[in-house]
């Protein structure tokens, strides 16, 4: 017997950082480069997915994808994600959303003898974005990232279970691994119906099929 093709899934992909602004020419953001988002969401438009990709700023050019969205700031791109989600099937968080944000931002730019400001930047806690995901979606397939420098395994799982996913793709950061740009990485998965599957030393090309076959295995 023939296996039926693939359901032709709607997806959102977050990809690269947030930027959180101070003032107008200055920004607080992470080192991410939207190298696996923009992988994901090209290897999911080539499986014939319907992609929505919500980007975060980028140097890397956008894969063809069914509808782009770009935004600079957590909160537009929360509301980027709450827009589309209803009509999608999948949202993959592979974004790095700022956790804080200034709480106030300078009209004009802040000159360098004013230094209270410099002093004290007051920032406030950005939304996060698969907590309201988790509270509004229906039947949406959820997969989240986890970026640590320790305790990988146990802070992955806690996300995993507080967040609701279905599962959730976790590496390291440290002196013998950098996980931004188009470098290898070692990564595992870990699912919320338990076991978790490891994968060392792989390209990025290699993560982004993976973790679109793990997706697509959800409807099987
Ligand atoms: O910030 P944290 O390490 O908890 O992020 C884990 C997951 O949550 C990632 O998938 C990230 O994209 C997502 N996230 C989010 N909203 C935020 C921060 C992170 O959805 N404000």
């Amino acid at each position: 017997m023939t296996k039926p093709r693939q359901k032709r899934l709607a997806i959102i992909i977050t990809a690269g950082p947030t930027r959180e602004p101070i003032d107008p020419v200055r920004f607080i953001s992470n080192h991410s480069s939207a190298t696996i988002g923009y992988k994901l969401a090209s290897y999911a438009a080539k499986r014939g997915h319907r992609v929505i990709l919500i980007s975060g700023p980028t140097q890397l050019k956008a894969p063809k994808v069914y509808k782009l969205f770009r935004v600079d700031t957590a909160r537009q791109m929360h509301d980027a994600v709450i827009k589309n989600l209803l009509h999608t099937d999948a949202l993959i968080m592979s974004a790095a959303v700022c956790d804080f944000r200034p709480r106030v931002v300078s009209k004009h730019k802040i000159k360098k003898g004013d230094k209270g400001f410099f002093a004290k930047i007051e920032l406030v806690k950005n939304p996060d974005i698969l907590k309201k995901v988790k509270m509004i979606k229906k039947s949406q397939r959820i997969v989240g990232f986890a970026l640590e420098t320790k305790d990988l395994v146990e802070n992955a799982k806690k996300k995993l279970y507080t967040k609701d996913l279905d599962f959730i793709v976790a590496n390291k950061i440290g002196a013998q691994s950098n996980p931004f740009g188009d470098n290898k990485i070692s990564a595992m998965i870990l699912y919320k119906r338990g076991g978790i599957s490891r994968y060392k030393n792989i390209s990025k090309d290699i993560l982004a099929e993976v973790i679109i076959k793990r997706l697509e295995a959800l409807w099987n």
